[in-house]
């Protein structure tokens, strides 16, 4: 077994040893969590613009109404969160 390297598409964080790949991919600068687009992202995003208590919430706890997961671990070699049911297919990943 070879560790597995990041592509040459990988984008890096600055500031913790995440990477990822895809445009549509989003990095949390507080929690420094990945998700697989913006829609994603926002869902770990908690309290209010307004009064500036905007928090991050661990989206392994996260559940809707129905106790269904909110988000799930994104089916890529890096680790990152998708909206379950949402996998767009293979993006950059060469097989
Ligand atoms: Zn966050
Ligand atoms: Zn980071």
């Amino acid at each position: 077994m070879t560790e597995e390297a990041p592509p040459k598409s990988a984008i890096f964080c600055p500031r913790c040893p995440s990477w990822w790949t895809g445009l549509t991919a989003g990095h949390c600068p507080t929690c420094h969590r990945t998700f697989t687009n913006i829609r994603a992202f926002d869902k770990h995003r908690a309290g209010s613009h307004a009064r500036n208590t905007r928090y991050c919430r661990d989206p392994a706890t996260l559940r809707d109404k129905y106790g269904d997961p909110v988000l799930v671990p994104a089916n890529k070699k890096w680790a990152g969160w998708a909206l379950p049911g949402s996998w767009d297919g293979p993006t950059d990943d060469d097989e």
